[in-house]
């Protein structure tokens, strides 16, 4: 199955939030070319923008999760790097869940865990497990790295804490449960190159010669 990496779908100026337009189409696309059922999508952070898109995205069947911010829920991105825009609220991301989107964490506070303490980085993954299931009322299974920091100790931390599959955002093929990765879709990604992306499994060059040249991630 292959797996889309989106954040925010809106107008917002950054490089990762993808126009509404754009992605209805992106969507179109993807269920007539690939079919639903072959395609997951993926949002990361959990954007409040996403209740726009979820009625009519819902119809085609997909696979759909959204990785939350556990103790960001109602407020703002306001993480290093973030678009500033507000999150879903937890009332939203119990709705959904009861609706067929599977919620997966993206740590408590989407800290880059790699650079914290062990003990710290170990709270923000088991947290957010725990945070987003008093929410959902469901199992969390899945988590995303923030930032895509997939480093041998966190991957172990993150099996410890009980998650089945986590997903980094890179393009290709690597399947490891732990390390899945997620093709980015980026803002400024027009219709050949999202058809290539999603064709080839590749969003650049860079990554298909990483992977040719066997580097590691
Ligand atoms: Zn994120």
């Amino acid at each position: 199955m292959r797996v889309l990496c989106y954040h925010s779908i809106s107008d917002a100026a950054d490089a990762w939030s993808v126009p509404p337009a754009r992605f209805a189409w992106q969507a179109r696309w993807l269920a007539r070319t690939l079919g639903a059922a072959r395609v997951a999508l993926s949002f990361d952070d959990g954007y409040a923008d996403f209740l726009h898109v979820w009625p009519w995205l819902r119809e085609f069947g997909f696979r759909v999760m959204v990785f939350a911010v556990s103790a960001k829920l109602g407020g703002g991105a306001d993480w290093e790097g973030a678009a500033r825009l507000p999150l879903l609220a937890r009332d939203d991301l119990s709705a959904l869940a009861q609706q067929g989107v599977e919620i997966g964490a993206h740590s408590a506070t989407h800290a880059r865990l790699s650079q914290l303490p062990p003990e710290a980085a170990r709270a923000q993954i088991v947290q957010a497990r725990a945070q987003l299931e008093a929410v959902t009322g469901a199992p969390v299974r899945r988590f995303a790295y923030p930032y895509s920091e997939a480093t041998p100790a966190l991957v172990e931390m993150v099996r410890a804490a009980g998650f089945e599959q986590a997903y980094v955002m890179r393009s290709g093929y690597g399947r490891a449960r732990l390390t899945t990765r997620r093709i980015p879709v980026a803002g400024a990604d027009g219709a050949l190159r999202f058809a290539l992306k999603a064709l080839t499994g590749y969003a650049s060059w860079v990554d298909l010669r990483m992977d040719v040249r066997g580097v590691p991630g």
